[in-house]
């Protein structure tokens, strides 16, 4: 059918007025009545239904979304105007019709010329928002004599449209013209980066992302960190250098809508034959350590980290208290270990596996690291970038080489693991963005090699208030055992030879990460059995730590209810049993005798966690003891050189030990330096 505006737009109003929804209602007519009560200035309108309504139309639509979608404003106002004149009137500008659910979603990577200029669905992550601007629809010159000219600012280039001529009869004018702001029409806008989703991205492949322009009222509606959907127009955008426009253009996509995809429509990608075999498995005798061999079955042994990656991927749920306050439910766990023991190969899994799972090096990819950052584009316009821990939001960030981390990230890493937030006010932008994410990370030894001589902390470069942050912590050594290493070999050539894992997993791979994305959705409830376990645990450790020390810290506590709870969660427990509570006491327990047990006593001490092991303790004492004594009455500052000799005729040091000692103490705040190399008690 030949279409022309006018036609288009009585279509339109046809069927804004008479379309009636499942329920017999007219769904437009109504949305068009609610507009004056709103701030809104979109109709929003279902494709599917407008198909139904005129299949022509709506695949006319797609392919000159332009022209339609100017008749299809026009169309809103004047129904708007049957409705409420007067607001027609006020909005009549900015009342834009917008599309969702078109019925073709094309993937960011399809992007190509054959859609230039066609209205298309995307669906992607949101890694950028620039600030607002306003931005001129129809700017307003004053020639020389007086008059103002109009000139709408339409197409896809950046400079502003310059009249040729002045419209006033007579006038003539052709050169001299100025900029009235306070007549030029303006509308707000925004740029944002979305880019293709992990989970849909092709293996071994770069994301692609498109910069995407947002106008009028839906600016703001994305944040970094975002999923949506996204409707919108592709335009090639010619780059203009030097005021020469180049051959070769951008591609840029104009949003006419944008939606969130919500944590509900990934649910409902787990269907009732699914959800019945999930039931079923977890029915099973042996349920648990089926599952927890269904996990990165290409990985031979590593039982215990597989365990712990699945609680970590299944989680407990977050809580909100009366007073808004929120507890944490996502649980962190770091892995330490030599090299080659298949740490980066089990973090790549379970962010394949986990829903909505990233796997980033901690050296980051992006200015934004694995926070956040404020960049200026090329434009001028400042962005807010968000990083990988904002990305994995709701989700789980799988974080290699952690400790070699950037120094900014370092600090802001703190925020993300105990409230989960990203805080940005840098470059005139204030924000803060969720990162309720769950942190798998892996970190390498500072010498390459893990030293079973040496604390955890002598070990890994990493601060102390991080480290404990985690829910678990675990060492993997590789360590030369002939029967272990003779499995590991043919476990390996075994999946070389046949390209098949040696023994199936029990679960295979699309049915356990439904069966994750099925069980986040319980909410199992502490039971008195399972509460005392946990209690009686912890108060344990309370009491075995010695009592100047507070290094065992409710911190752990909540760290047990969370795994307790996501064992539960697992096995579709209603209630969290006493079994579930025993398992998280029994990985904690786990964790403290290796982890946190002090090299130089070979006793369990939590203090290690914090640099603050017993056995350093006499230590501190003793070296404060001599410093006192070197200062003397009179005060005097002691040089470091004398001190380390003064101590070692103590006998109780090492070199190395008298100088880590003498660090703690200028560190902590006990001493200071008065002159190079000369210190003072504070
Ligand atoms: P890391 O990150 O700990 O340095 P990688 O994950 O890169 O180690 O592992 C190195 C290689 O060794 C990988 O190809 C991995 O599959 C293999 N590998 C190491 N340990 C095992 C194991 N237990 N089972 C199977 N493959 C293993
Ligand atoms: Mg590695």
């Amino acid at each position: 059918m030949e279409y022309t505006e006018a036609k288009v737009k009585d279509i339109f109003v046809d069927f804004l007025k008479g379309y009636k929804d499942e329920k017999n209602e007219l769904k437009y007519r109504i949305q068009v009545s609610q507009l004056p009560g709103t701030t809104s200035r979109s109709l929003i309108v279902d494709y599917s239904d407008l198909e139904g309504y005129d299949t022509d139309l709506a695949t006319s639509l797609v392919n000159e979304p332009d022209l339609f979608l100017s008749s299809f404003d026009d169309a809103a106002v004047e129904t708007l105007d049957i409705e409420n004149p007067v607001y027609a009137d006020k909005i009549r500008k900015e009342l834009r019709v917008r599309l969702r659910d078109l019925s073709d979603r094309v993937s960011l990577r399809g992007v190509t010329k054959n859609e230039l200029n066609k209205l298309i669905l995307v669906a992607g992550m949101v890694t950028r928002t620039s600030e607002l601007r306003p931005l001129a629809v129809n700017a307003a010159f004053r020639c020389f004599n007086g008059h103002i000219t109009f000139i709408e600012q339409t197409g896809s280039g950046t400079t502003l449209k310059r009249p040729i001529k002045c419209e006033t009869e007579g006038c003539g004018e052709t050169k001299n013209f100025e900029l009235d702001d306070l007549k030029t029409e303006f509308i707000d806008f925004q740029v944002i980066k979305v880019q293709e989703m992990p989970e849909e991205l092709p293996p071994g492949q770069l994301p692609q992302s498109f910069d995407v322009n947002l106008t009028g009222d839906i600016v703001n509606s994305a944040r970094p960190g975002d999923r949506v959907f996204l409707t919108g127009i592709v335009k090639a955008e010619s780059e203009n250098i030097g005021g020469y426009s180049r051959k070769l253009f951008n591609s840029r996509i104009e949003a006419n809508y944008v939606e969130q995809i919500s944590k509900r429509s990934e649910e409902q990608q787990v269907s009732r034959e699914e959800e019945d075999a999930i039931k079923t498995l977890a029915a099973l005798p042996g349920a648990y350590d089926r599952l927890v061999a269904s996990v990165a079955p290409a990985i031979f042994g590593h039982e215990l980290h597989k365990e712990a990656a699945l609680l970590l991927m299944v989680g407990s749920p977050q809580k909100t208290l009366p007073d808004g306050s929120t507890l944490r439910g996502d649980i962190n766990i770091l892995l330490v270990g030599d090299p080659g023991t298949a740490k980066s190969e089990l973090l790549k899994y379970v962010a394949r596996v986990a829903p909505r799972g990233l796997f980033t090096s901690g050296r980051g990819s992006t200015a934004a690291g694995l926070t956040a950052a404020v960049v200026k584009e090329k434009n001028g316009m400042m962005m807010l970038e968000a990083g990988a821990t904002v990305l994995a939001d709701l989700g789980v960030a799988c974080i290699d080489e952690f400790d070699k981390m950037r120094d900014e990230d370092r600090s802001a890493l703190h925020e993300v693991m105990e409230q989960q937030t990203v805080s940005v006010a840098k470059g005139g932008i204030i924000a803060t963005l969720n990162a309720r994410t769950s942190i798998l990370a892996a970190a390498n030894p500072v010498d390459g090699k893990y030293d079973p001589y040496k604390n955890i902390l002598e070990n890994v470069a990493l601060p102390v208030p991080l480290l404990t942050r985690f829910d678990l912590i675990f060492i993997i050594r590789d360590e030369a055992d002939q029967a272990m290493d003779e499995s590991v070999a043919r476990h390996i050539l075994d999946m070389r030879a046949k390209s098949s894992f040696p023994t199936a997993p029990p679960i295979e791979f699309e049915l356990l990460k439904k069966y994750i994305i099925y069980v986040k959705r319980l909410d199992p409830e502490l039971t008195e059995e399972a509460r005392n376990r946990l209690s009686s645990y912890y108060i344990k450790l309370r009491r075995e730590a010695s009592p100047e020390q507070i290094s065992v810290t409710p911190r752990w506590l909540e760290g047990m209810i969370r795994l307790s709870i996501a064992r539960a969660r697992i096995l579709l427990h209603p209630r969290v049993t006493e079994d579930d509570a025993l398992h998280a006491v029994n990985l904690i327990d786990r964790m403290l005798r290796t982890v946190a047990v002090d090299q130089s006593t070979k006793k369990v001490d939590v203090g290690v966690l914090y640099n603050k092991p017993i056995s350093e303790k006499g230590l501190r004492e003793a070296a404060l003891d001599v410093f006192k004594t070197l200062t003397g009455e009179s005060k005097q500052p002691v040089e470091d050189k004398v001190f380390y000799e003064e101590i070692a005729k103590t006998g109780k040091f090492t070199r190395e030990q008298a100088e880590k000692v003498f660090q703690d103490m200028w560190k902590s705040g006990v001493i200071y330096e008065v002159r190079a190399h000369f210190f003072k008690k504070t």
